[in-house]
């Protein structure tokens, strides 16, 4: 059998919930992050159980001053099989707080933020990150090349065809599923020994500006607002769904990836909330959508597909 005909049977489809885990918004300021610590803390724990209802296990990135005012809790969930990474919004950090996101920074400013934010995380959880997400999916051509330098194996640091650029967060025109990054064009795949497991988003409808004033697509995120004028639309998990699997069998890439990404200052167990809702919507039609589409679903961490991907890669597939 060819090469090809083996891949052209690989309906394996990783699926990886993440969570980017905020420090708490500073009263007053109009910034993400859970009302407290506390708050934060109870969130990552519901989703933990929500998903885990379903059999999957989460990849949390986790903002550095967080491994040092909840350790025992961090170390805890990487035990119990939970990947763990580092997020980091420059504007937030304490260490030494940037005006803007990780995207609008030189690379010897990206190397000095990036390195304090390892120091901190390794220092408090006596492990070095491996796996990163930057706040706002933020990044420039220099991100991918300060990352590899720092240790980095991974992460997730695109959201293919997001155009933000006062959050310095461009990816029109982004490779779509796991690759190398690329030293010098973030868009494109390369030879860094980084392996980029990008957000997924649905492509079949085009892109579009929302209320908050950045173009998108749609993606898997729970407890989403979507406007259509003055009005709010529900976001159809299962049709989002089909979509991405539709374009998984179309585009059938070296390995087949789907990224939920959501935040730890939204509500997963109360079905009231619209977060709750959608986490549950969205847990209920993985499996039969992607099996109506001849796929199969399987649990993996951002820490495991980036092993899936490096053997398959070696397999020269
Ligand atoms: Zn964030």
């Amino acid at each position: 059998m060819s090469t090809r005909q083996l891949k052209q049977i690989d309906n394996k489809v990783l699926i990886i919930f993440t969570m980017d885990v905020e420090l708490a918004r500073e009263k007053g300021k109009k910034m993400s992050g859970p009302v407290s610590d506390k708050a934060g803390r109870r969130s990552v724990e519901n989703y933990l159980t929500v998903i885990g209802k379903y059999g999957y296990t989460p990849t949390f990135f986790v903002h550095p001053e967080l491994t040092e005012i909840q350790r025992d809790f961090f170390l805890n969930l990487r035990d119990k099989g939970a990947g763990l990474g580092l997020h980091l919004h420059p504007t937030k950090f304490t260490r030494k707080k940037c005006s803007v996101e990780m995207g609008g920074l030189s690379e010897k400013q990206q190397r000095e933020i990036l390195g304090l934010a390892v120091d901190m995380f390794e220092q408090n959880l006596g492990i070095k990150p491996q796996l990163f997400r930057p706040g706002a999916f933020s990044a420039n051509d220099y991100t991918y090349k300060v990352l590899n330098e720092l240790g980095f194996r991974g992460g997730s640091i695109s959201i293919p065809g997001r155009i933000w650029a006062e959050r310095f967060c461009i990816w029109s025109g982004a490779y779509p599923y796991p690759h190398l990054a690329n030293s010098n064009m973030r868009q494109v795949p390369g030879n860094l020994p980084f392996v980029e497991i990008p957000l997924t988003v649905d492509f079949s409808r085009p892109l579009r500006l929302n209320h908050q004033g950045y173009h998108h697509y749609f993606d898997l995120r729970p407890g989403e607002k979507i406007y259509a004028g003055n009005t709010i639309i529900q976001k159809d998990f299962q049709l989002i769904l089909e979509n991405i699997a539709k374009q998984l069998v179309k585009n059938d890439p070296m390995l087949k990836t789907i990224v939920i990404d959501t935040h730890n200052d939204l509500e997963y167990l109360d079905r009231e909330t619209e977060s709750a809702r959608h986490l549950h919507i969205l847990l209920e039609h993985i499996d039969p959508v992607l099996k109506k589409y001849g796929l199969e679903p399987l649990d993996a961490t951002m820490d495991k597909a980036i092993e899936r991907f490096l053997e398959k890669d070696n397999e020269g597939e």
